[in-house]
């Protein structure tokens, strides 16, 4: 499928006499219609609420977006949790779905009224510690099958080598002990597989999980109120890939559930999913100017952007499609590493990548940035954060997030005798 920009070239040279690139630019009018999707998909299930996975996009500006469509917000640390507060979202419209968790975190948590999930059997000893043996009237539990994932089309992911969840037993057990300890109603939590391009693998942990809710149910008599099928549901990054069907994965998922949860009595369950990619992935762009070309052992093209604004190419040598803007139908006929500018060799955001012959000043539309793009930042190097900003259905822009300063990165210096010596001024702040 045709990766089409959500920008023009002429609306990006607009944008950019305003806010300088780069920038992460976002799609409201994209963010809307794919939420609005989500919520009919699994409209039949009339408990059903999906958490935005904060870690995804971290703005509360988009998180609001989210929240018209009764979206609540999976955290899984104290600055996830601040910011969900800060949107508006307590009870349960937070999922705290952490690891290794520190016990100061299960605090807040508890103090929003969130849902707990536990990681790990120990740390119910951690919430009773922090909480003084007062627990939630609902706790939820995370499960790890061990093994690999395996599903019609080959295997999917290794839960075996993952760090998360309970074994089969430990669960059973972490039930039994939160039973003991006052918790009336149970959740059942996985994450199996990542950004799958398949419409089987929510439906397939969804029976997974249902199977085991019932074997739960009748083993402890815990009353299983919510099952969350959790993150994973990608995206197309590439063109040759097929996009999702979230209509067909909410069907997949009822037949399960008529299948599995009605007949053992359980057809009140709440299913709760925790997407983050999907929800944001695709309505999310880095803006970035081509700013040097290079001719050595291979062609290369500098932008203004580099890996400190998108990770996932050089962490894991993720693929992310890039379109020159106002060459969208010329022919890719170059052949280009677009670089970055960090004394790192693996910022590239493309390795021998086709694309149209790139003029100095062309602007580049790096793809699906919306999700684990700006969150995954860092300042290597004493990079600076790039702004957001937000498109409106109106065609208007609004900068969501200012682009950070030498007075932000310098701040955590403020105590020591340097700080009033940096020359901020120099630096055109
Ligand atoms: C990262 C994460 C998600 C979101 O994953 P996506 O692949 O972005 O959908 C959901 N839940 C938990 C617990 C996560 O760690």
């Amino acid at each position: 499928m045709k990766k089409i920009p959500f920008v023009t070239r002429e609306q990006v040279e607009q944008i950019a006499a305003k806010y300088p690139t780069p920038f992460h630019l976002y799609d409201e009018k994209g963010i809307r219609e794919n939420a609005r999707a989500v919520k009919e998909a699994f409209a039949w299930n009339p408990g059903f609420r999906e958490f935005f996975a904060v870690k995804a996009t971290p703005n509360p500006y988009l998180m609001d977006i989210l929240q018209e469509y009764d979206c609540g917000f999976d955290c899984s640390s104290d600055t996830e949790l601040l910011l969900s507060d800060a949107v508006g979202a307590h009870g349960d419209h937070i999922m705290f779905s952490s690891n290794d968790t520190p016990d100061e975190e299960f605090r807040l948590a508890a103090e929003l009224g969130g849902i707990i999930n536990l990681d790990d059997i120990t740390m119910i000893d951690s919430v009773d510690r922090v909480l003084g043996g007062k627990f939630p009237e609902t706790m939820c539990c995370r499960y790890n099958p061990g093994g690999v994932f395996a599903m019609s089309n080959g295997i999917m992911d290794n839960p075996g080598d993952s760090k998360y969840g309970m074994t089969k037993e430990q669960l059973f057990e972490a039930y039994r002990i939160l039973q003991s300890k006052g918790v009336r109603h149970f959740g059942l939590h996985a994450f199996l597989a990542s950004n799958t391009v398949t419409n089987e693998y929510y439906p397939k942990l969804a029976g997974e999980l249902f199977e085991l809710a019932v074997e739960l149910k009748q083993a402890t008599g815990a009353d299983i109120t919510l099952i969350n099928l959790s993150g994973g549901v990608g995206i197309p990054y590439r063109p040759d890939q097929e996009p999702n069907d979230i209509r067909a994965i909410g069907e997949g998922v009822r037949r399960k559930f008529e299948e599995i949860l009605v007949p053992a009595g359980l057809g009140g369950v709440r299913i709760f999913t925790e997407m983050g990619r999907f929800m944001m992935g695709p309505y999310g762009a880095l803006i970035t100017k081509a700013i040097h070309e290079k001719h050595i052992y291979k062609e290369y093209i500098g932008v203004d952007a580099c890996a400190c604004n998108l990770m996932r190419p050089a962490m894991y040598g993720a693929y992310h499609h890039i379109t020159v803007l106002g060459k969208e139908n010329a022919p890719c006929d170059h052949k280009y590493d677009i670089t970055g500018s960090l004394c790192e060799n693996n910022d590239k955001f493309a390795i021998d990548r086709c694309l149209p012959k790139i003029e100095m000043g062309d602007y580049l539309y790096i793809h699906d940035t919306g999700a684990h793009g700006f969150s995954m930042g860092y300042n290597y190097n004493g990079k600076l954060w790039s702004a957001e900003l937000l498109l409106h259905e109106d065609g208007t822009v609004q900068e969501i997030r200012r682009p950070e300063t030498a007075r932000d990165y310098f701040a955590t210096l403020d105590q020591t005798p340097y700080y009033g010596k940096i020359k901020f001024d120099k630096a055109g702040c």
